[in-house]
């Protein structure tokens, strides 16, 4: 309407309202500043810590369930089954029990996981492809790219079970395959276990490289250095392969596991010491995607589910089981999962592990 007026008339009606509402505003400027002042405490106090008891949840270490902070579970190794076609000698996930859980539960806990903050998977076993001939393993590995959204989906496998036709319908959900290979002399494979009936491993392992260039899928290899390896020169053979990411374990002893009572492997024989691990890397140096990984930066540093999905704690020297994820929830189960974040990312855990980031050279 005041559009509608003459600017004249609009002029003389502000001037004439002009001191009454001055003086108004001069008596509101204190009952201004009083409601600023009381809405300012009031969000200051809502930037407090919480009061003892509700903390807070942050990104942070936790402690054998008496950690102050809560564990975002980033990266998590699914060890969905113990059972292997293999025997290797310092194996430190053996074949303890058969279960593994139908295919709903299974991605049911994932999905837990993905809401608790999971950004990369890793399947392992025992042999993750031994399960209804690898579909069981390509569902999941489906289920975390296409449903969840994990940036990083990757498999630790002995390779000996993988077909060609899984990279065709699974392979494009798939950032990294890692084979484990820890000689290049079929004798060495096969005194270490890692080997069955006729199957040439390394034969394999070059199939399988050309197969993750073809259906373009992160190319990795993982080697434990042991009693057997520990004097090779892999410098060639590696170089050739051109993998990724090369990981160089150094054999580690579990209690339960591959050492001890009621262990299914004797791993003693297999052990180096710290110097022999370190020479076999120095003579390694010029690799450039070697990864090592000595015992103390392994131990506490993965979060490993088992195939009932409880988090192993492996502080003891022995890997003992929280309660599952499926009964009480990641928050809860966690706090038990002895895992050390300070030491998984200076073990360069968090790496560019999508490979869509990867821009690999196929
Ligand atoms: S390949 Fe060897 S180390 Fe891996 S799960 Fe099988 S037996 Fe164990």
């Amino acid at each position: 309407m005041w559009m509608l007026l003459p600017s004249t008339l609009a002029g003389k009606l502000l001037r004439a309202f002009r001191k009454p509402l001055s003086s108004l505003w001069d008596s509101l400027v204190p009952w201004v500043l009083w409601l600023r002042a009381t809405l300012w405490l009031a969000k200051s106090d809502s930037a407090r810590p919480l009061r003892a008891g509700r903390r807070r949840p942050q990104k942070c270490t936790g402690d054998n369930g008496e950690g102050p902070d809560q564990v975002i579970p980033i990266s998590v190794n699914y060890h969905f089954t113990r059972q292997c076609n293999y025997k290797c000698g310092f194996c430190f996930h053996t074949a303890k029990t058969s279960f593994v859980l139908p295919l709903d539960e299974a991605k049911r806990g994932l999905r837990l996981m993905r809401e608790a903050g999971m950004e990369k998977i890793n399947f392992s076993g025992g042999e993750p492809f031994i399960q209804d001939r690898g579909n069981y393993l390509g569902e999941l590995v489906r289920f975390c790219k296409e449903e969840l959204r994990l940036s990083c989906v990757s498999i630790v496998s002995n390779g000996s079970l993988i077909q060609e036709r899984w990279f065709k319908t699974y392979g494009e959900y798939l950032d990294i395959l890692a084979i484990s290979c820890d000689s290049f002399d079929e004798q060495v494979n096969v005194l270490i276990g890692r080997s069955q009936g006729k199957k040439n491993h390394v034969e394999k392992l070059q199939k399988l490289r050309v197969w993750c260039r073809d259906y373009r899928v992160g190319f990795k290899i993982n080697s434990v250095i042991n009693r057997f390896n520990v004097d090779e020169d892999m410098r060639e053979q590696i170089k050739a392969l051109n993998p990724v990411r090369w990981k160089v374990f150094q054999c580690l002893l579990i209690e339960g596991e591959n050492t001890g009572e009621n262990a299914l492997r004797e791993a003693q024989r297999f052990l180096i010491s710290d110097e022999e691990f370190q020479g076999f890397l120095d003579r390694h140096k010029e690799v450039s995607c070697l990864v090592p990984e000595s015992n103390k930066k392994m131990k506490d540093s993965y979060l490993i589910l088992d195939e009932y999905m409880r988090f192993l704690n492996c502080k003891n020297g022995r890997k003992e089981p929280s309660k599952s994820i499926l009964d009480v929830g990641v928050e809860e189960a966690i706090k038990f999962s002895g895992f050390d974040e300070k030491m998984f990312l200076k073990r360069g855990g968090k790496y560019l592990w999508s490979k869509a980031d990867l821009h690999l050279d196929w």
